[in-house]
């Protein structure tokens, strides 16, 4: 069999990029002000910081306006959940993105729920979570899960009635995702730490997401010849940057593979843009 194609999640996002630029183009001619995201970042993790940088960076690519607020890393609870209650009622505000992980005296189960749902960009409160399990139209969808159904889309992938494995079951990723494949008719068999036998069940899929933070916990005994495998895996090692997938070792026998960096990490940037539209779309229909 021929080796995979690497789907490019670059080329992916960057389409996806250029639609959102032409919305915002045109929602703020109709309504005389740009789409605006709010980002709240608390503490100093390095890693955050970077991250909140490139969104604050990818929304002025695309002419997103960015409130940028820091409030301390001693910021209270009840602080900062007066701060989300004033970017709730800010009507300039149409999204808003709580960085997360927050500092240890921080209840993000307490905060996240704080968020208006319906500027809730990155689909974690309750309410959207509700909403996406339930199939309702209008739930604001976690970004990375969003990216990954937006890469198979791009490669082609027929879902309905494919047998879909996801690994993983964070509220961020592995929960939502599996709505999602169900959404789109897959059969969906969902693993996690306690699963036995991964090997055994990842052979009988089409579809394999990797979305555990283990390196190298998939290799090409684990993967049936023609399978589509995602790598959410995103894992910061001595060799650099890599993914849940032994990429080279499962290339050889998928059909389809997402590389790291480039597959699914550039998706996520991008549905957070998709998501800010949205809302700002939203927002502005209503008189926001
Ligand atoms: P998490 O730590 O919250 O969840 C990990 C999940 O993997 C858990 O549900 C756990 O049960 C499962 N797991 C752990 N070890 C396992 C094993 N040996 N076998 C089967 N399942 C196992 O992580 P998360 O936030 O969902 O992120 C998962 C990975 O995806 C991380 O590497 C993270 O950095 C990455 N990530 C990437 C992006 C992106 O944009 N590329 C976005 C979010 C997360």
């Amino acid at each position: 069999m021929a080796e995979a194609q690497v789907i490019d999640g670059n080329a992916v996002a960057a389409r996806l990029r250029e639609r959102v630029a032409a919305k915002v183009e045109q929602l703020t001619s109709a309504h005389g002000r740009r789409p605006g995201l709010a980002t709240i970042l608390v503490g100093d993790d390095p890693a955050s910081e970077v991250y909140v940088r490139m969104k604050r960076n990818d929304s002025a690519e695309v002419g997103i306006e960015s409130f940028h607020h820091e409030p301390g890393g001693d910021v209270s609870e009840q602080d900062l959940g007066e701060l989300i209650g004033r970017l709730n009622a800010d009507d300039r505000v149409d999204g808003i993105l709580l960085q997360l992980p927050l500092p240890t005296h921080l209840d993000q189960a307490a905060l996240v729920p704080l968020i208006e749902p319906g500027k809730d960009v990155d689909g974690l409160t309750p309410m959207n979570a509700g909403l996406l399990a339930q199939d309702q139209i209008g739930a604001m969808v976690p970004c990375t899960p969003a990216g990954v159904m937006e890469l198979l889309d791009a490669a082609d992938v027929e879902l309905d009635g494919s047998r879909a494995v996801v690994i993983g079951r964070s509220i961020l990723v592995g929960k939502p995702l599996v709505q999602l494949l169900l959404a789109a008719n897959a059969t969906v068999t969902h693993c996690h730490s306690h699963t036995r036998d991964l090997g055994a069940i990842c052979r009988e899929a089409d579809v394999v997401v990797a979305a555990a933070g283990r390196p190298g916990l998939v290799t090409a005994d684990m993967v049936s010849e023609g399978a589509v495998v995602i790598d959410v895996g995103t894992n910061r090692t001595d060799a650099g940057l890599v993914g849940d997938v032994d990429f080279e070792g499962v290339r050889a026998k998928a059909r389809a593979i997402t590389p790291v960096p480039g597959g699914v990490g550039p998706m996520t940037r991008a549905m957070l843009l998709v998501n800010t539209v949205a809302a700002a779309q939203a927002n502005m229909a209503g008189g926001g």
